[in-house]
């Protein structure tokens, strides 16, 4: 696998979803590369999952506590809160409620 400096900073992302454009403006928000090409097979953007979800910020407690998965989780959604607020953009802080069906 080449590295970003062995790239030239030439970066080919393919598939415009959440995850290619979030790829997209965290290389061009850490001047890792701004020579990127983005191919949609779509004519819109997002008009899969990421344009279809619920739009909730889960909160990684279905992780296991500790894993890389639960802090990716925890960290990504207090991240993309504070950007979804610094941009104005309109947001529920209705938390979520857990209620066990049995005893574990
Ligand atoms: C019903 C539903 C509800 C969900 N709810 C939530 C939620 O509440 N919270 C949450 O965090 N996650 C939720 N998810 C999951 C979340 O939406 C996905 O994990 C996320 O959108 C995946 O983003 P992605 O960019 O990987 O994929 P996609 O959004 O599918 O983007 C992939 C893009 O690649 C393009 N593409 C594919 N093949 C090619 C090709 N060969 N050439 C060019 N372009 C190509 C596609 O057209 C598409 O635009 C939900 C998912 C679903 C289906």
């Amino acid at each position: 696998m080449l590295s970003f400096s062995e790239l030239n900073d030439k970066v080919l992302i393919i598939g415009a979803g959440m995850v290619g454009l979030s790829i997209a403006n965290q290389l061009v928000d850490r001047k890792i590369s701004s020579n990127i090409v983005l191919i949609e097979k779509e004519d819109l953007l997002g008009l899969h999952s990421s344009g279809r979800n619920s739009g909730v910020l889960h909160a990684g407690i279905y992780y296991k506590p500790g894993s890389l998965k639960a802090k990716v989780c925890i960290s990504g959604a207090k991240r993309l809160k504070k950007w979804i607020v610094q941009r104005g953009l309109p947001i529920s802080n209705c938390g979520k409620l857990i209620v066990p069906q049995k005893k574990s």
